[in-house]
């Protein structure tokens, strides 16, 4: 699933594309009845035709493209949904979900192979996701109240990490990855990490976003970004997917188990 710094990389790419541009016409495919959500896909279509797409911007796995009379088109991409910006026509694919014609000729087309993509229209956030948590890259996430919020959990830190109301927009891979930078082994009860752990792994969590953002993101299986090229994080992982493989810290085999349902990825020497 993309991740914030896979999201991100998307809405800066289609940024200067899409800002200032007009919907000019949209349609939903009938193979997808699951991605409109509140509103028919007809009704979707219909309000979203005329207005005008005044910013970009991001909320967690949120995409969001900031209309004009104060409306919220939301996207979340979920496991493997795309935006794809063209010039000429939507590639043919069965996959192509929905298809948006801007004023300038130019295409937004949304592919999707497992349907699990959403979308909605809305002027208020608070419809779509209520108790998201802060934003990892903003002031918003400060030292003291997440240190205030892993006290009230028992739950494995890993699972901490997963939950959107603890933090927006990190999910398996990150959370390993952040882990990892903080050596703090992520079965552990979040409620029993020491202060100075918290501290590492608030700073963990920051570093190793901005390090895949620069990387343009990572790309396991299906994420690519609005021009359909692969992030390359990929490349550039501590821990995840690399069982049996060397720590480059200490050398130790990385191991792998299941935390909370997900694959989870740590060095059994770096990570305690
Ligand atoms: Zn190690």
């Amino acid at each position: 699933m993309p991740e914030l710094p896979e999201v991100e990389t998307i809405r800066r790419d289609l940024e200067p594309l899409v800002i200032g541009r007009a919907i000019a016409g949209a349609w939903v495919s009938g193979n997808a009845p699951r991605l409109v959500q509140l509103l028919t896909p007809d009704e979707f279509c219909r309000q979203l035709t005329g207005r005008r797409i005044k910013a970009l911007s991001r909320r967690g796995k949120y995409l969001i493209l900031n209309l004009d009379a104060g409306l919220m088109w939301v996207v979340h991409l979920r496991m493997t949904g795309r935006f794809q910006h063209d010039t000429g026509a939507c590639p043919d694919t069965p996959h192509l979900r929905a298809r948006f014609e801007l004023d300038d000729g130019s295409l937004l087309c949304f592919i999707d192979l497992r349907k699990l993509g959403m979308m909605w229209l809305v002027d208020d956030w608070a419809v779509v996701n209520p108790g998201l948590g802060p934003e990892p890259l903003e002031d918003s996430f400060d030292l003291a109240s997440f240190r205030a919020v892993l006290k009230r959990r028992s739950a494995p830190i890993k699972a901490a990490l997963l939950d959107q109301t603890v933090l927006a927009g990190v999910g398996n891979i990150y959370a390993d990855e952040a882990l990892f930078a903080a050596g703090v082994r992520p079965t552990r009860a979040a409620n029993s990490l020491s202060k100075p752990a918290v501290a590492r792994l608030h700073q963990g969590v920051r570093d190793v976003l901005l390090v895949a953002l620069g990387d343009r993101g990572s790309s396991f299986r299906d994420y690519v970004d609005a021009s359909g090229r692969s992030g390359g994080h990929q490349l550039n992982v501590k821990v995840f997917r690399r069982t049996g493989e060397p720590c480059y810290a200490c050398g130790s085999e990385i191991r792998r188990i299941k935390v909370a349902g997900r694959s989870t990825h740590y060095c059994p020497r770096c990570q305690r």
